[in-house]
């Protein structure tokens, strides 16, 4: 795969896709740039050889029409102030209009499209829809990791209307530690997995089982394996359907010497509500009508002497329900583990990429992915499309 820095794009026309997809309030603020300015290095660099650089991305969900609340107004807005220069809005992302602008543009000129899926031929991965996308500029770059699962029009047709389609700094990065850990990881290698639900993540569990030493499991799903070794959970989130496959996951694990970890306490609280009654217990004795919230201080123990003398850790997923402040020191209190351990840490996920960041120990983690849906298809094991659209021919 070609990255960007591999490429004559002094002067030329780039058509930049990157993942602007930000949270926004009702007045039309950006709240959080960080997937912004995590592609700042790539289209700083593309300004540096005086490019002319046409950024593209989706916003929301539109459903395939033109709607105000979802243009990239405030997302220009903000990118002229992250790159302190002009930053133009293109009424459309296709069409006669947008190329007069493009046509006009002066190297070191940002242009950013309008909302791609303004567009339903974008989620169709509609081949003319990319060709149009494709006849805007020379070269092609791809800095939109986090969207890479997609096969969309601006992410894997388009690419293929280049000779040599290239990735941006933030996509070489996140491919560059996502292999790390799936191809060819310093060993000790443990996987740290939670959040709410088993089914979310089966795919990711039943691959990563015959790639690490160790697999720690916390968050809602920890209960569905604790109930299928025969532990009474009360009320704690249960997938009754996946008790077998929970018992054959931890069946591989003893085959595959994998070492597998548990909670043996948690929180639990009579509602699933910050106020409700809460307690710490150890798991076989959950009361009936309590559930398990969060991990407890005998795990959280447990846990970081688990975490001790590896080499890489993967997490993703709380270990509690950590939006509510009483239930949210089991995820914190990883992030602590996680962060001190001396390992190679890499971390994806929206919730817990929210944990690290909030924690104030995000410096200390070795790589946080900006991906959520694209960081657990590739802990599947699987190919992403706007990846393999990269490759070379
Ligand atoms: P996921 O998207 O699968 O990573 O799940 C994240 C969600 O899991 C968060 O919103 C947490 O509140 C939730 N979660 C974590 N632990 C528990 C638990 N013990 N019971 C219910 N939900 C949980």
């Amino acid at each position: 795969m070609k990255s960007i820095d591999q490429l004559d794009i002094q002067g030329k026309r780039i058509f930049l896709r990157v993942d602007f997809n930000v949270p926004m309030d009702e007045k039309g603020n950006v709240t959080d740039d960080a997937r912004m300015r995590a592609s700042l290095p790539t289209i700083q660099y593309a300004l540096s050889r005086n490019a002319r650089v046409i950024l593209a991305s989706h916003l929301g969900r539109p459903k395939g029409k033109a709607e105000a609340k979802y243009s990239m107004g405030p997302v220009a807005r903000r990118l002229g102030e992250l790159l302190k220069k002009e930053v133009q809005l293109a009424p459309d992302c296709v069409g006669p209009e947008v190329e007069k602008i493009v046509h006009a543009m002066k190297p070191g000129d940002v242009l950013l499209l309008e909302n791609l899926r303004f567009h339903k031929e974008e989620e169709q991965n509609d081949p003319a829809f990319a060709k149009s996308l494709a006849s805007l500029a020379e070269i092609y770059v791809n800095d939109a990791f986090a969207v890479s699962h997609r096969a969309h029009a601006s992410v894997e047709a388009v690419a293929k209307f280049f000779p040599e389609p290239a990735a941006g700094f933030l996509m070489r990065e996140e491919l560059k530690y996502l292999h790390r850990v799936m191809e060819d990881p310093a060993r000790p290698l443990v996987a740290v997995i939670g959040g709410a639900k088993v089914s979310g993540k089966l795919e990711v569990l039943k691959n990563l089982i015959s790639r690490v030493d160790k697999l720690i499991i916390g968050g809602g799903m920890a209960f569905t394996f604790l109930k299928s070794a025969g532990i009474e959970v009360g009320q704690s989130l249960v997938e009754d359907e996946l008790l077998n496959t929970a018992r054959e996951i931890t069946e591989t694990a003893k085959e595959k010497g994998v070492k597998l970890y548990l909670p043996v306490d948690c929180v639990v609280a009579e509602k699933l509500e910050a106020s409700a009654p809460n307690k710490i217990t150890p798991v076989q004795e959950i009361p009936q009508d309590w559930m398990g919230v969060d991990i407890g201080p005998a795990t959280i123990i447990l846990f970081g002497e688990a975490l001790q003398n590896t080499q890489t850790i993967l997490w993703n997923g709380p270990m509690g329900v950590f939006e509510m402040e009483p239930f949210s020191r089991g995820t914190f209190e990883m992030v602590r583990h996680i962060a001190s351990s001396g390992a190679v840490s890499i971390v994806g996920g929206g919730d817990t990429d929210l944990a690290v960041h909030k924690s104030g120990k995000a410096s200390r983690i070795s790589y946080i992915s900006t991906a959520g849906g694209a960081f657990l298809e590739l802990l599947e094991g699987k190919a992403l499309p706007g990846v393999e659209a990269l490759k070379k021919k």
